[in-house]
Protein backbone atom coordinates (compact mmCIF):
# COMPACT_ATOMS: atom_id res chain seq x y z
CA UNK A 1 0.00 0.00 0.00
CA UNK A 2 1.02 3.34 -1.19
CA UNK A 3 1.51 6.25 2.19
CA UNK A 4 -1.80 6.76 3.02
CA UNK A 5 -2.87 10.54 3.75
CA UNK A 6 -3.68 11.21 7.74
CA UNK A 7 -6.76 12.59 8.96
CA UNK A 8 -6.73 16.65 9.86
CA UNK A 9 -8.97 16.99 12.21
CA UNK A 10 -10.39 20.16 12.37
CA UNK A 11 -13.04 19.84 15.78
CA UNK A 12 -10.83 19.21 19.10
CA UNK A 13 -12.89 16.35 20.06
CA UNK A 14 -11.74 14.27 17.03
CA UNK A 15 -8.11 15.53 17.60
CA UNK A 16 -9.22 14.07 20.72
CA UNK A 17 -9.60 10.71 19.41
CA UNK A 18 -6.73 10.57 16.71
CA UNK A 19 -4.41 11.71 19.45
CA UNK A 20 -5.25 8.78 21.66
CA UNK A 21 -4.73 6.55 18.70
CA UNK A 22 -0.76 7.53 18.65
CA UNK A 23 -0.78 5.66 21.28
CA UNK A 24 -1.61 2.30 19.56
CA UNK A 25 -3.92 2.07 21.82
CA UNK A 26 -7.95 2.09 20.75
CA UNK A 27 -10.19 4.32 23.23
CA UNK A 28 -13.75 5.35 22.42
CA UNK A 29 -15.37 8.45 24.37
CA UNK A 30 -17.94 6.60 27.55
CA UNK A 31 -19.85 8.63 28.81
CA UNK A 32 -19.53 8.75 33.05
CA UNK A 33 -22.94 8.81 33.70
CA UNK A 34 -24.36 6.47 31.84
CA UNK A 35 -21.47 4.14 30.88
CA UNK A 36 -22.60 4.57 27.28
CA UNK A 37 -19.99 4.19 24.65
CA UNK A 38 -20.11 6.26 21.50
CA UNK A 39 -18.15 7.01 18.45
CA UNK A 40 -17.80 9.29 16.35
CA UNK A 41 -16.63 11.72 19.37
CA UNK A 42 -19.36 14.14 20.40
CA UNK A 43 -19.25 16.18 23.01
CA UNK A 44 -23.00 15.41 24.59
CA UNK A 45 -24.54 11.68 25.31
CA UNK A 46 -27.10 11.16 22.83
CA UNK A 47 -28.34 8.32 25.56
CA UNK A 48 -28.67 11.02 28.32
CA UNK A 49 -28.01 13.80 27.53
CA UNK A 50 -24.63 14.32 30.19
CA UNK A 51 -21.43 16.09 28.80
CA UNK A 52 -19.24 14.71 30.74
CA UNK A 53 -17.13 11.26 29.33
CA UNK A 54 -13.79 9.80 29.58
CA UNK A 55 -11.52 8.01 26.66
CA UNK A 56 -12.24 4.00 27.86
CA UNK A 57 -9.26 1.86 26.28
CA UNK A 58 -11.16 -1.31 24.01
CA UNK A 59 -9.55 -4.61 23.32
CA UNK A 60 -9.97 -3.70 19.35
CA UNK A 61 -11.45 -6.62 18.51
CA UNK A 62 -15.05 -6.49 16.67
CA UNK A 63 -16.57 -8.39 13.49
CA UNK A 64 -17.33 -7.27 10.47
CA UNK A 65 -20.71 -4.85 10.18
CA UNK A 66 -20.50 -4.47 6.60
CA UNK A 67 -17.67 -3.66 3.54
CA UNK A 68 -17.07 -2.16 0.28
CA UNK A 69 -14.52 -3.23 -2.38
CA UNK A 70 -13.07 -0.13 -4.48
CA UNK A 71 -11.76 -1.15 -8.00
CA UNK A 72 -11.41 2.71 -9.09
CA UNK A 73 -8.27 4.75 -7.99
CA UNK A 74 -10.05 7.91 -6.10
CA UNK A 75 -6.58 8.61 -4.53
CA UNK A 76 -3.23 7.81 -5.57
CA UNK A 77 -2.77 6.52 -1.71
CA UNK A 78 -4.87 3.48 -2.11
CA UNK A 79 -4.16 0.36 -3.68
CA UNK A 80 -6.87 -0.91 -5.95
CA UNK A 81 -8.67 -2.92 -5.00
CA UNK A 82 -9.21 -1.48 -1.69
CA UNK A 83 -11.16 -2.66 1.06
CA UNK A 84 -13.06 -0.40 3.54
CA UNK A 85 -15.14 -1.76 6.53
CA UNK A 86 -17.24 -1.03 8.73
CA UNK A 87 -16.43 -2.63 12.17
CA UNK A 88 -18.61 -3.50 15.31
CA UNK A 89 -17.65 -3.36 18.63
CA UNK A 90 -18.90 -5.60 21.39
CA UNK A 91 -18.68 -2.17 23.63
CA UNK A 92 -22.23 -1.19 21.22
CA UNK A 93 -20.53 1.14 19.01
CA UNK A 94 -19.32 1.08 14.64
CA UNK A 95 -16.07 2.50 13.46
CA UNK A 96 -15.14 2.87 9.29
CA UNK A 97 -11.49 2.06 8.47
CA UNK A 98 -9.89 -0.32 6.26
CA UNK A 99 -7.80 -3.40 5.78
CA UNK A 100 -5.15 -2.88 4.42
CA UNK A 101 -3.81 -5.96 1.74
CA UNK A 102 -6.67 -8.65 2.46
CA UNK A 103 -8.47 -10.06 -0.48
CA UNK A 104 -11.99 -9.02 -1.53
CA UNK A 105 -13.11 -12.67 -1.68
CA UNK A 106 -11.68 -13.28 1.45
CA UNK A 107 -14.53 -10.92 3.29
CA UNK A 108 -16.96 -12.37 5.25
CA UNK A 109 -19.87 -10.39 7.54
CA UNK A 110 -19.56 -10.60 11.08
CA UNK A 111 -16.03 -12.24 10.87
CA UNK A 112 -13.61 -11.19 13.69
CA UNK A 113 -11.07 -8.40 12.97
CA UNK A 114 -8.65 -6.62 15.43
CA UNK A 115 -6.83 -3.61 15.20
CA UNK A 116 -3.66 -2.93 14.26
CA UNK A 117 -2.13 0.37 14.03
CA UNK A 118 0.09 1.36 10.66
CA UNK A 119 2.52 4.20 10.94
CA UNK A 120 2.12 6.36 8.05
CA UNK A 121 5.29 8.71 8.37
CA UNK A 122 7.54 9.58 11.76
CA UNK A 123 4.10 11.59 13.16
CA UNK A 124 1.01 9.91 12.54
CA UNK A 125 -0.29 6.43 13.08
CA UNK A 126 -3.62 5.36 11.90
CA UNK A 127 -5.63 2.29 13.69
CA UNK A 128 -6.65 -0.08 10.53
CA UNK A 129 -7.75 -3.73 10.71
CA UNK A 130 -6.76 -7.33 10.01
CA UNK A 131 -8.35 -10.57 10.48
CA UNK A 132 -7.96 -12.00 14.04
CA UNK A 133 -6.43 -15.17 14.77
ZN1 LIG B 1 -24.83 9.05 29.03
Amino acid sequence: MNELPPPKPVDPINAEFWSSCQDSVLRFQRCTECDTFRHLPRYMCYKCGSFEYEWSPVSGKGSIYSWTVTHQVFHRSFDVPSVSIIVDFPEGIRMVSVMPGVKPEDMALDKEVEVIFKSLNDEFVLPVFRFAN
